[in-house]
């Protein structure tokens, strides 16, 4: 369908479609799936030690991070960070 509407053609549109549809193949192993969201979005100012500690056993981290990162994800924990921690390492990478 993006094809269609797609100014840069095929080749374009294939780019498009997979900036539109990144690989999320890795959710499908990941801890927090069986666990809830709870953990992983609390209120502002509570504890995230519970969902840094289920993303510690989580053998999807590296993937979750760095989908976290490239998406530019704001809020909640993925890949074992917090909010804060992610947007640390961000603009450690950037220096
Ligand atoms: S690292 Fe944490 S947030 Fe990411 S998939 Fe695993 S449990 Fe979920």
């Amino acid at each position: 369908m993006s094809e269609r509407f797609s100014p840069l053609g095929t080749l374009g549109a294939m780019h498009i479609e997979s900036i539109a549809a990144p690989d999320l193949s890795w959710q499908e192993q990941a801890l927090c799936a069986q666990t809830g969201a709870d953990f992983f979005f609390p209120e502002p100012g509570s504890s995230v030690r519970e969902a840094k500690r289920i993303c510690g056993l989580c053998e999807m981290r590296s993937a979750c991070l760095q989908y976290a990162l490239a998406n530019d994800e704001r809020f909640g924990v993925w890949g074992g960070l917090s909010e804060k921690e992610r947007l640390s390492l961000r603009r450690t990478h950037q220096q």
